[in-house]
Order: structure tokens, then sequence, then C-alpha cells
């Protein structure tokens, strides 16, 4: 049996940092890309807070640099969907969606986590054009600008409160008259004087497609049925996100979200590492997960040096 001494399970900056150190470490290690190869970043245009770049680069460009990179030094990347993993036995067991089965000393994994988006069609058609899933990544851009935050909860709030400071305005849309957000963040926004409020609104459609950029929201009320246009600049939305852990229910301890709960980068399981978004709830950034991505790599070179 062929077993491998690190699989890394995603290809978001986590999965390819960790490809690099391990196979800097000789280890020659195995990457799966899965669906979204480069992860979350190749969704967006222009990074500007990733250090190294004294230029905004396109995210796409960014990840397929961080690729070659990894295998430049020796790393194996592979277009292919992990679909099961048994963590049970010695060596871990994985599962492709091809029906081959892996074997593998150490477990990366980077599976990231996915912003949920409203899923209507003019939100996809202006994402990165005015529409955005993260105010840290993007709010640069709407500085003195008015935009919109959609969603009642924590990262709605934190979101908003971030782009009061940035912005001409921020206006919370949320689709009940009751924040979800704990008291302390929802006081904090409904203090702020640069925060208003539409509440029971769902946003219906965002213009205008036809211009390529983001000129306002229209916006349905829940319980009337009555639809008004409220012009921005910006929307942000902010209705959660979903982590990549199916594979490991009933195998790893999670949140109520579906996030892994580890400590730091070591989950309960020996030789199993996890890093990026899949447990990090707070921080959430494309360097964040690449420093992660270094941690989980030097913890599985020593874990195989001394086991
Ligand atoms: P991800 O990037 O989510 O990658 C997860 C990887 O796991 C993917 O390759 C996926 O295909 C793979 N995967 C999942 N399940 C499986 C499976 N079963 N089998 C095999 N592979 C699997 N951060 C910044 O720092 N700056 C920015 O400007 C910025 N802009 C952003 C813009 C947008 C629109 C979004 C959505 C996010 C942005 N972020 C930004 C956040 C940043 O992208 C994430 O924090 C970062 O990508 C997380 O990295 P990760 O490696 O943990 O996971
Ligand atoms: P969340 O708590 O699930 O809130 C999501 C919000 O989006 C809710 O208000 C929800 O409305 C709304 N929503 C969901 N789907 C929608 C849709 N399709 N259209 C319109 N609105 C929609 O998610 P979160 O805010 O990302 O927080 C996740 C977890 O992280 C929470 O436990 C939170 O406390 C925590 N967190 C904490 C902090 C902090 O303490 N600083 C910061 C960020 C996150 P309803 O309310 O009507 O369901």
């Amino acid at each position: 049996m062929d077993v491998k001494d690190i699989v890394i399970i995603g290809s978001g900056p986590a999965g390819l940092t960790a490809a690099i150190y391990a196979a800097r470490a000789n280890l020659s290690p195995l990457v799966f890309e899965g669906l979204q190869p480069g992860g979350q970043l190749t969704i967006t245009t222009e990074v500007e807070n990733f250090p190294g770049f004294a230029h905004p680069i396109e995210g796409p460009a960014l990840m397929d640099a961080m690729r070659e990179q990894a295998v430049r030094v020796g790393a194996t990347v592979e277009m292919n969907l992990v679909e099961s993993a048994d963590l049970s036995q010695r060596p871990f067991k994985l599962t492709l969606d091809s029906g081959d089965e892996v074997y593998t000393k150490t477990l990366i994994i980077a599976t990231g986590a996915s912003a949920k988006w409203i899923g209507i069609p003019s939100e996809q058609a202006l994402q990165n054009r005015g529409v955005s899933a993260c105010a840290t990544c993007d709010g640069f851009f709407f500085r003195n600008k008015d935009v919109v935050v959609v969603g009642g909860g924590d990262t709605a709030m934190e979101e908003a409160i971030y782009l009061s400071k940035m912005c001409n305005s921020v206006t919370v849309i949320h689709r009940r008259d009751t924040l979800r957000a704990s008291k302390a963040m929802a006081d904090r926004a409904i203090a702020n004087p640069k925060i208003k409020f539409e509440w029971n609104s769902e946003v219906s459609e965002i213009k205008d497609v036809s211009l390529n950029k983001v000129t306002g929201v229209v916006l349905k009320n829940t319980v009337d049925g009555s639809f008004k246009e409220i012009s921005c600049d910006g929307v942000f939305v902010a209705i959660g996100h979903t982590p990549n852990t199916k594979l490991f229910i009933d195998q790893l301890p999670m949140d109520e979200n579906g996030y892994l709960i580890t400590n730091g980068v070591k989950t309960p399981v020996e030789g199993c590492f996890a890093a990026g978004d899949v447990w990090d709830t707070h921080y959430r950034q494309a360097i964040t997960a690449a420093g992660m991505g270094c941690q989980a790599a030097i913890d599985a070179i020593r874990y195989l040096e001394t086991s």
C-alpha cells in the first residue's frame, strides 16, 4: 500500500502554504484542490492587503503564483475532490470522487469556508463590481461612498461598524425588526451616527447590471410586500459563512455552525491538523490562513519526526 507522509485537502492560501513548507521539508505533499482550485480569492479582483505586493494583485493571479511556488518546491497538486475521510484508522484513509483511495500518515484540513450569498441574479452579476462579502478586504475601495450591509447578525454589525470609519454612510438591511447580533454589537451599531437601519427588508434587486456597477438596491418589505429603492455605491453581503466540514461530521468536534473546534492548528486526532477559514471564524483573511497553513505544516513535520 502506498502511504503518503502528508496530504493536504484544499488549495486556498492555507493549503498551498502548508504544501510549500511540507515540500521544502522533502515530504512530497499531495494537495487535493477540490471544486474551487485556489480557494475563495479566485472570486475576487484586486487584493491589496497581502504583503509582498507593492501594487494590487488580482486574486486569481496571487493564487496561481502560490500554486506554482508549491509545485516548484516539490508539491503535487491534483484537481480532485475528497469525498470521504476516515480518521479512525491509521494511516488515515481518503476516498476521492473518482473512487480512488489515498492513505496518509498526516492530514492537513484546509477546506475553508464559503460566504453565503442572497442568491439573486444581479448580486452575481455585480460581484467585484460593487458587491462584496468582505468589508476588511474591499471597504477601502468605498471611501467616502454610501454602502449597504445585508444581514442582522454579529458579522453584519462588525462589517457596518468597520465600514462606518471610511464610508460616507452605511445602511444595514435586515429582513426582520430585531437583530440576531449580540446585544453589545447591536448597541454599538445602533449608537453609531453613520449607521442607519432598514428593518423588515429584503434586497430583491441590486441596480444597475446594465451599467456594470452598483447604483442602488430595490428593497421588498417583508411585512407588507411593498417595494422601495435606495441609492448606494456598494453592497456588503454579511449573512454568514458555511464551513466546508461535511467530511468530518462525527469525526472531529465542530461548533453549532459547523466550524472545526481545534487547539490552534491541532485537532484532537493526532496527526490531523486544520488551517484557515475552516476553523477561523474571527480573522478570515488570506494572510492569516497562509500563516496557519505554515503552522500546520511545521506541526505535521514534527509529528512525523517523533512518531
Ligand atoms: P479557501 O480559500 O476557502 O480554500 C478552500 C479550499 O478547499 C478550496 O481550494 C476548495 O476547493 C478546497 N476544498 C473544499 N472542500 C474540499 C474537498 N472536499 N476536497 C478537496 N478540496 C476541497 N482575504 C484577504 O486577505 N484579502 C482580500 O482582499 C480578500 N478578498 C476576498 C474577497 C472575497 C470575495 C472573498 C469571498 C474572500 C476574500 N478574502 C480576502 C478572504 C480570503 O479569501 C479567505 O480568508 C482565504 O481564502 C481563506 O483561505 P483558506 O485556505 O482557509 O480557504
Ligand atoms: P448569523 O449569526 O447566522 O447571522 C446571519 C444573519 O443574516 C441573520 O441576521 C439572518 O437573518 C441573516 N440572513 C441569513 N440568510 C439570509 C438571507 N438569505 N437573506 C437575508 N438575510 C439573511 O451569522 P454571522 O453574523 O456571520 O455570525 C456567525 C457566528 O459568528 C455567530 O455565532 C456570531 O455570534 C459569531 N460572530 C461573532 C462576532 C463577534 O462577537 N465580534 C463577529 C462575527 C461573528 P435572521 O436573523 O432573520 O435569521
